[in-house]
């Protein structure tokens, strides 16, 4: 995989911190695109083909990874934290973190794990582990000390990176899978992909805040006004605890997400996508999902929005570390680059008509 996916998954950028991830990807768009905007959360998108009288397509990662913000200090010296985007207590136990200065420096520090027999209800079975149960030990002797060491209210918390290369070369262990990956592929396209390739107005970049609920899709889409939306995702797959045929697996190729509570995939896109991807020999699996996508919120931008998620299969998103193999890195690539470069005023005329 590109050196450009190393550098992101290892920048932090909890919900509405995204800035170190913006400040890249700024400085990657830069070179290639025309122009680049922004809203006023942070989104960031380069415009490739200006002034084109083709559809709008805008294609978006998001910059955001699930984390946490200091809450408190106790007078132990030990922090106290709230969860931003959607985590469980129990896989934040006993993990590395890294606390988050302004000037970006990392105070490192663990969850501290209280024994089972130290968590015993009046029935004395073990209470499950809440999120908020949790507090992290940077070594600090005290409050004092802890403020000392840099700690503030409201800093952003990380998981400590563990990018690991997978004995068979394939597979890629980091935090911020979810989804520096989109973000990494929004940057490759405005790489590659030149106004002379194709026959729309093209928005590559990505969003803010999508793992507190979707809050920059909704700004990015007032200001672009898309036709076309694409969103570059991972998803969680099932496959290894069993799963089943719409669970998603590693390696199996893009993810088709044709359900997820917040948005029926457009019939339409769903024939497009599905007749591209056998027309191009590109690998996909069908994926019914029980959370949402910033494309969840863009369709219902304006007067609709014919928009697609192409999924990343993932193993164990919103925990510390994640897996995602480099078969389906290239499937998805390929996904991408096929559909931009077929859009065109006609092929949305079509798709619309067949919703
Ligand atoms: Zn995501």
């Amino acid at each position: 995989m590109d050196k450009l996916y190393r550098d992101l998954v290892d920048l932090p950028g909890a919900p509405s911190f995204e800035k170190p991830v913006r400040d890249y990807m700024r400085k990657n768009l830069e070179p290639y695109v025309e122009e680049i905007i922004e809203d006023k959360l942070g989104s960031i998108f380069g415009i490739i083909n200006k002034g084109s009288k083709g559809p709008k397509v805008m294609l978006a990662g998001h910059m955001d990874e699930v984390g946490a913000i200091v809450t408190g200090i106790e007078k132990s010296g030990l922090i106290k934290i709230t969860n931003l985007g959607g985590v469980k207590g129990e896989v934040f136990l006993s993990q590395h973190f890294d606390l988050i200065t302004d000037d970006l420096e990392k105070i490192p520090g663990v969850t501290a794990s209280k024994p089972p027999h130290l968590r015993r209800g009046k029935d004395e079975k073990p209470k499950p582990l809440l999120f908020s149960d949790l507090l992290i030990d940077i070594g600090a002797d005290s409050k004092e000390h802890a403020i000392e060491l840099g700690v503030k209210i409201a800093m952003q918390v990380i998981p400590r990176n563990d990018f690991t290369v997978s004995k068979d070369g394939k597979k890629f262990f980091s935090k911020a899978w979810d989804n520096r990956f989109g973000c990494g592929i929004s940057l490759e396209v405005a790489r590659d992909i030149k106004a002379s390739d194709i026959d729309c107005e093209l928005y590559v970049g990505a969003t803010v805040q999508e793992e507190v609920g979707l809050r920059g899709a909704g700004t990015a889409a007032n200001l672009i006004k898309p036709d076309v939306f694409l969103a570059v995702d991972c998803s969680p797959c099932q496959d290894s605890f069993g799963g089943d045929e719409v669970g998603g697996s590693i390696g199996k190729g893009f993810l088709l997400r044709f359900y997820d509570p917040s948005a029926i995939m457009h019939q339409g896109m769903k024939k497009f996508i599905r007749e591209t991807a056998e027309a191009n020999g590109i690998k996909f699996q069908y994926y019914k999902s029980m959370g949402g996508t910033d494309a969840a919120k863009i369709q219902l931008a304006g007067d609709g929005v014919l928009v697609a998620t192409i999924g990343m299969p993932a193993r164990y998103i919103h925990s510390t570390t994640s897996m995602i193999s480099s078969d389906d890195y290239l499937e998805v690539k390929k996904m991408v680059y096929t559909i931009i470069k077929m859009i065109n005023n006609s092929l949305v005329k079509e798709i619309k008509s067949n919703v």
